[in-house]
């Protein structure tokens, strides 16, 4: 008796829409994310939507775009048993998975890279200044200091925290944005993936009035798993009444 080809024609074509719906929605899921990054406006802003969303966005397109593809190459049985049901069902399960971790693996270790270099444009790329509408200067480690509260210099003393203070000379109006060392990974210098982090700071010696102190930033790859260490000066502690008795003479 010969097998009508004929016999699974529902499921193809079953198979086929599903595919296809898959694809669209893993498409639309791109699609919506750079619509919503294009709608955050500032500079500032936009380099927290990327970092945080960017790598989860198109992890979550590539699954539903892999799970297509399964239904795709499932979509022209000819003939079917048990076995076939099963054989189909594993190596379609298999191959799923393993483009799933390649890929997985590429948004981890690779795409940072390229994420990387359009967060720096980000991050100095000169902010406007409302007041004035013109660009505002982003002021040097040293020069910063006198505008951040002694919250934010002790913050980002130990916590691996970055303040860019951007100044429009003309008026003084001042912007300050806070970038977080922890959700930021710099190159490995083992592997030289972008996969190099803080995980945890100590305080060796607390900064006095007189004395500087010193923290050790404790980094690990999670790529390579390559450790190392970095101590890193805290600086003297300012004088509260110094800093009150100063402002009251000028007053
Ligand atoms: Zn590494």
């Amino acid at each position: 008796m010969a097998a009508d080809p004929h016999k699974y024609d529902a499921w193809n074509t079953l198979a086929l829409n599903l595919a296809f719906v898959f694809w669209a929605v893993g498409l639309l899921v791109v699609l919506g994310y750079i619509i919503k990054l294009s709608s955050v406006s500032g500079s500032k802003d936009k380099y927290d939507f990327i970092n945080r969303n960017e790598i989860k966005y198109l992890w979550i397109a590539t699954i539903i775009l892999i799970i297509g593809a399964c239904f795709f190459v499932n979509a022209n049985v000819v003939e079917l048993t048990t076995l076939w049901v099963f054989v189909r069902t594993f190596t379609t399960a298999m191959m799923g998975i393993l483009v799933a971790l390649i890929i997985q693996n590429l948004l981890k270790f690779y795409y940072p890279f390229f994420i990387e270099k359009r967060l720096k444009v980000l991050r100095y790329k000169p902010r406007i200044s409302p007041k004035s509408g013109r660009p505002m200067k982003l002021l040097s480690e040293d020069e910063e200091d006198s505008h951040l509260d002694e919250g934010m210099i002790a913050e980002e003393n130990v916590f691996s925290v970055d303040y860019d203070v951007w100044m429009d000379e003309e008026t003084g109006y001042k912007q300050i944005e806070k970038y977080s060392g922890h959700l930021h990974a710099i190159q490995c210098p083992e592997c030289n993936y972008q996969t190099f982090k803080v995980m945890r700071e100590e305080i060796i010696k607390a900064p006095s009035y007189t004395e500087e102190g010193e923290l050790m930033k404790h980094y690990q790859c999670s790529y390579c798993g390559y450790k190392a260490r970095k101590t890193v000066a805290l600086k003297q502690q300012v004088k509260l009444e110094e800093a009150a008795g100063s402002s009251a003479a000028t007053a």
